[in-house]
Protein backbone atom coordinates (compact mmCIF):
# COMPACT_ATOMS: atom_id res chain seq x y z
CA UNK A 1 0.00 0.00 0.00
CA UNK A 2 1.49 3.11 -0.94
CA UNK A 3 2.50 5.80 2.25
CA UNK A 4 0.70 9.11 2.17
CA UNK A 5 2.40 11.20 4.09
CA UNK A 6 0.49 14.20 5.68
CA UNK A 7 2.19 17.67 5.26
CA UNK A 8 0.75 20.14 6.77
CA UNK A 9 1.01 23.45 5.22
CA UNK A 10 1.65 26.28 6.09
CA UNK A 11 0.37 29.93 6.10
CA UNK A 12 -1.12 31.52 3.45
CA UNK A 13 -1.75 35.22 3.44
CA UNK A 14 -4.95 36.31 1.70
CA UNK A 15 -6.30 39.13 1.05
CA UNK A 16 -9.55 39.06 2.52
CA UNK A 17 -12.14 40.39 4.99
CA UNK A 18 -12.91 39.55 8.53
CA UNK A 19 -15.52 36.88 8.61
CA UNK A 20 -16.92 35.82 11.88
CA UNK A 21 -15.38 32.43 13.70
CA UNK A 22 -17.45 30.14 16.14
CA UNK A 23 -15.31 28.17 18.52
CA UNK A 24 -17.27 24.99 18.95
CA UNK A 25 -17.44 23.63 22.40
CA UNK A 26 -15.88 20.63 23.40
CA UNK A 27 -18.58 18.19 24.80
CA UNK A 28 -19.21 17.09 28.12
CA UNK A 29 -18.59 13.88 29.09
CA UNK A 30 -20.20 11.82 31.48
CA UNK A 31 -17.91 8.78 32.59
CA UNK A 32 -18.77 5.61 35.04
CA UNK A 33 -17.23 6.00 37.98
CA UNK A 34 -14.72 2.89 38.16
CA UNK A 35 -12.66 1.07 40.80
CA UNK A 36 -8.94 -0.52 40.83
CA UNK A 37 -10.24 -3.78 39.40
CA UNK A 38 -8.94 -6.14 36.64
CA UNK A 39 -10.78 -4.45 33.85
CA UNK A 40 -10.11 -1.51 31.78
CA UNK A 41 -12.99 0.90 32.31
CA UNK A 42 -11.62 3.40 29.87
CA UNK A 43 -10.64 1.61 27.45
CA UNK A 44 -7.03 2.60 27.42
CA UNK A 45 -5.38 -0.62 26.99
CA UNK A 46 -4.48 -0.22 30.93
CA UNK A 47 -6.06 -2.34 33.45
CA UNK A 48 -8.03 -0.12 36.50
CA UNK A 49 -5.33 -2.19 38.65
CA UNK A 50 -2.24 -0.66 36.73
CA UNK A 51 -3.77 2.61 36.77
CA UNK A 52 -4.44 2.79 40.36
CA UNK A 53 -0.73 1.33 41.14
CA UNK A 54 1.37 2.57 38.50
CA UNK A 55 1.45 1.42 34.79
CA UNK A 56 5.14 -1.00 34.28
CA UNK A 57 7.09 0.94 31.40
CA UNK A 58 8.55 -1.44 29.16
CA UNK A 59 11.83 0.59 29.50
CA UNK A 60 11.73 -0.02 33.66
CA UNK A 61 10.40 1.77 36.10
CA UNK A 62 6.76 2.69 36.14
CA UNK A 63 4.44 5.68 35.65
CA UNK A 64 1.26 6.92 38.11
CA UNK A 65 -1.65 7.88 36.00
CA UNK A 66 -4.27 10.47 37.29
CA UNK A 67 -7.70 8.37 36.73
CA UNK A 68 -9.29 5.23 35.62
CA UNK A 69 -11.64 7.02 33.79
CA UNK A 70 -9.58 8.87 31.19
CA UNK A 71 -7.70 7.27 28.58
CA UNK A 72 -4.28 7.71 28.92
CA UNK A 73 -1.87 8.08 25.66
CA UNK A 74 2.08 8.14 25.91
CA UNK A 75 4.15 10.83 24.08
CA UNK A 76 7.46 10.89 23.18
CA UNK A 77 8.50 14.20 22.20
CA UNK A 78 11.73 14.22 20.91
CA UNK A 79 13.40 17.80 20.67
CA UNK A 80 16.28 18.66 18.46
CA UNK A 81 19.51 20.40 19.83
CA UNK A 82 19.32 23.22 20.15
CA UNK A 83 15.27 22.83 20.42
CA UNK A 84 12.78 26.20 19.35
CA UNK A 85 10.27 24.18 22.08
CA UNK A 86 10.04 26.23 25.21
CA UNK A 87 11.00 24.14 28.31
CA UNK A 88 8.88 24.73 31.18
CA UNK A 89 6.74 26.45 32.21
CA UNK A 90 5.97 25.88 28.65
CA UNK A 91 4.06 22.88 28.21
CA UNK A 92 4.15 21.37 24.47
CA UNK A 93 0.86 19.82 24.38
CA UNK A 94 -1.69 22.53 25.77
CA UNK A 95 -3.39 22.39 23.18
CA UNK A 96 -4.10 18.86 23.14
CA UNK A 97 -6.26 19.65 26.50
CA UNK A 98 -9.54 18.96 25.42
CA UNK A 99 -8.90 15.70 23.35
CA UNK A 100 -10.55 14.66 26.73
CA UNK A 101 -7.40 12.13 26.83
CA UNK A 102 -4.77 12.55 29.27
CA UNK A 103 -1.47 13.12 27.76
CA UNK A 104 1.13 11.55 29.63
CA UNK A 105 4.91 12.84 28.08
CA UNK A 106 7.40 10.49 28.63
CA UNK A 107 11.78 10.33 27.16
CA UNK A 108 12.15 7.81 24.80
CA UNK A 109 14.23 5.83 27.17
CA UNK A 110 11.03 5.27 29.58
CA UNK A 111 10.19 2.39 26.72
CA UNK A 112 11.60 0.20 24.26
CA UNK A 113 12.59 0.69 20.55
CA UNK A 114 9.62 -0.33 19.55
CA UNK A 115 7.21 2.24 21.81
CA UNK A 116 4.98 -0.20 23.10
CA UNK A 117 4.54 1.44 26.45
CA UNK A 118 4.19 -1.36 29.17
CA UNK A 119 4.76 -5.54 28.72
CA UNK A 120 0.78 -6.00 29.85
CA UNK A 121 -1.01 -3.39 27.24
CA UNK A 122 -0.81 -3.25 23.71
CA UNK A 123 -1.20 0.24 23.62
CA UNK A 124 2.32 2.12 21.89
CA UNK A 125 3.37 5.79 23.03
CA UNK A 126 3.19 8.09 19.98
CA UNK A 127 6.43 10.00 18.64
CA UNK A 128 6.92 13.36 17.58
CA UNK A 129 10.45 14.86 16.73
CA UNK A 130 11.92 18.29 16.28
CA UNK A 131 13.31 18.92 13.00
CA UNK A 132 14.98 21.88 12.31
CA UNK A 133 15.63 21.49 8.49
CA UNK A 134 14.62 24.86 6.14
CA UNK A 135 14.99 22.29 3.18
CA UNK A 136 11.18 21.56 3.19
CA UNK A 137 7.99 23.32 2.23
CA UNK A 138 5.88 22.09 5.28
CA UNK A 139 5.61 22.93 9.03
CA UNK A 140 4.72 19.44 9.82
CA UNK A 141 4.17 16.38 8.79
CA UNK A 142 3.33 12.60 9.66
CA UNK A 143 1.92 9.63 8.66
CA UNK A 144 -1.45 9.19 9.85
CA UNK A 145 -2.23 6.16 11.91
CA UNK A 146 -2.83 4.86 14.83
CA UNK A 147 -0.38 4.92 17.84
CA UNK A 148 0.64 1.73 16.86
CA UNK A 149 1.36 3.39 13.23
CA UNK A 150 4.82 4.55 11.84
CA UNK A 151 6.61 7.04 14.17
CA UNK A 152 7.52 9.35 10.98
CA UNK A 153 5.89 12.33 12.72
CA UNK A 154 7.84 15.93 12.66
CA UNK A 155 7.47 19.54 13.26
CA UNK A 156 9.75 21.92 11.68
CA UNK A 157 10.20 24.57 14.07
CA UNK A 158 12.53 26.48 11.98
CA UNK A 159 10.02 26.58 9.04
CA UNK A 160 7.13 27.44 11.62
CA UNK A 161 9.04 30.65 12.64
CA UNK A 162 9.81 31.36 8.55
CA UNK A 163 5.97 30.77 8.05
CA UNK A 164 5.40 33.01 10.49
CA UNK A 165 7.79 36.14 9.05
CA UNK A 166 6.39 35.62 5.34
CA UNK A 167 3.00 36.34 6.52
CA UNK A 168 4.43 39.41 8.84
CA UNK A 169 7.80 40.20 7.81
CA UNK A 170 7.78 42.65 10.92
CA UNK A 171 7.74 40.10 13.53
CA UNK A 172 11.70 39.89 12.00
CA UNK A 173 12.76 42.52 13.82
CA UNK A 174 9.85 42.60 15.97
CA UNK A 175 8.30 45.63 14.90
CA UNK A 176 4.74 44.32 14.44
CA UNK A 177 3.18 45.97 17.27
CA UNK A 178 0.12 44.86 17.23
CA UNK A 179 -0.30 45.02 13.31
CA UNK A 180 0.18 40.99 13.53
CA UNK A 181 -1.63 39.06 15.41
CA UNK A 182 -3.03 35.51 15.94
CA UNK A 183 -7.15 35.20 16.44
CA UNK A 184 -6.54 34.55 20.08
CA UNK A 185 -5.05 37.63 20.82
CA UNK A 186 -0.96 36.51 20.65
CA UNK A 187 0.63 39.75 18.85
CA UNK A 188 4.52 38.82 20.22
CA UNK A 189 7.07 37.34 17.95
CA UNK A 190 7.82 34.96 21.17
CA UNK A 191 4.02 34.25 21.74
CA UNK A 192 3.30 33.63 18.40
CA UNK A 193 5.82 31.72 17.78
CA UNK A 194 4.97 29.27 20.77
CA UNK A 195 1.16 29.45 19.67
CA UNK A 196 1.88 28.12 16.47
CA UNK A 197 4.30 25.44 17.62
CA UNK A 198 2.02 24.41 19.73
CA UNK A 199 -0.83 23.93 16.76
CA UNK A 200 1.43 22.43 14.35
CA UNK A 201 2.52 19.80 17.24
CA UNK A 202 -1.34 19.80 18.20
CA UNK A 203 -2.24 18.84 14.80
CA UNK A 204 0.67 15.98 13.87
CA UNK A 205 -0.47 14.35 17.12
CA UNK A 206 -4.30 14.39 15.98
CA UNK A 207 -2.66 12.28 12.86
CA UNK A 208 -1.38 9.80 15.18
CA UNK A 209 -4.54 8.80 17.16
CA UNK A 210 -7.60 7.10 14.40
CA UNK A 211 -6.49 9.56 12.28
CA UNK A 212 -8.29 13.12 13.29
CA UNK A 213 -9.57 14.40 11.56
CA UNK A 214 -11.75 11.44 10.61
CA UNK A 215 -13.04 10.24 8.11
CA UNK A 216 -10.82 11.19 5.16
CA UNK A 217 -11.29 12.68 2.33
CA UNK A 218 -9.40 12.81 -1.57
CA UNK A 219 -9.48 16.38 -1.05
CA UNK A 220 -8.71 17.54 2.06
CA UNK A 221 -6.93 13.98 3.53
CA UNK A 222 -7.62 13.73 6.71
CA UNK A 223 -8.14 17.83 7.10
CA UNK A 224 -11.38 19.93 7.47
CA UNK A 225 -11.86 22.72 4.76
CA UNK A 226 -10.32 26.28 5.98
CA UNK A 227 -11.89 28.78 8.05
CA UNK A 228 -13.63 26.36 10.54
CA UNK A 229 -10.97 27.62 12.97
CA UNK A 230 -10.12 24.22 14.18
CA UNK A 231 -6.51 22.56 14.64
CA UNK A 232 -7.49 19.11 11.98
CA UNK A 233 -7.61 22.27 9.34
CA UNK A 234 -5.94 21.52 6.15
CA UNK A 235 -3.54 25.28 6.36
CA UNK A 236 -4.02 28.44 8.18
CA UNK A 237 -5.03 31.26 6.14
CA UNK A 238 -4.09 34.53 7.29
CA UNK A 239 -6.36 37.74 6.42
CA UNK A 240 -5.30 41.27 5.80
CA UNK A 241 -7.66 44.17 6.79
CA UNK A 242 -7.68 46.30 3.88
CA UNK A 243 -8.97 49.49 5.95
CA UNK A 244 -6.56 49.03 9.19
CA UNK A 245 -3.71 46.74 7.34
CA UNK A 246 -3.64 44.45 10.72
CA UNK A 247 -2.98 40.84 9.35
CA UNK A 248 -4.74 38.03 11.72
CA UNK A 249 -3.32 34.66 11.79
CA UNK A 250 -6.05 32.03 12.66
CA UNK A 251 -3.68 29.60 14.66
CA UNK A 252 -6.48 27.44 16.57
CA UNK A 253 -6.24 26.03 19.50
CA UNK A 254 -9.04 23.47 19.45
CA UNK A 255 -10.25 20.42 18.18
CA UNK A 256 -14.04 19.94 16.81
CA UNK A 257 -16.09 17.67 18.52
CA UNK A 258 -16.51 15.12 16.30
CA UNK A 259 -12.40 15.01 16.21
CA UNK A 260 -13.15 14.29 20.28
CA UNK A 261 -15.60 11.38 19.67
CA UNK A 262 -13.34 9.33 16.55
CA UNK A 263 -10.14 9.13 18.51
CA UNK A 264 -8.71 5.58 18.60
CA UNK A 265 -5.88 4.65 20.57
CA UNK A 266 -5.47 1.04 20.53
CA UNK A 267 -5.21 -1.58 17.22
ZN1 LIG B 1 -2.40 17.45 8.62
Amino acid sequence: MRKRIDTRSAIILGLLGFAALLLPLAPTQARAAAGCGDVDSDLDGFTDYLECTGIPLTGGGSFQTTGQNVRDLFVILVRATPSNIPSSPFDPFALARNLGINIQVIEASAVTADRLVSPTSIQKAVKITEDLSTSVVEVGSSTPGIPSGRDEAKIYTIRIWQKLVEACPCLANNSCGTSCKATSGESTPATLYQLYIQNVIAHELGHLIRPLHYPYSSKLENHYQEGKYLIMERSIVATRNRQTGVVTIPISKVYGPEDIGNIKLLP
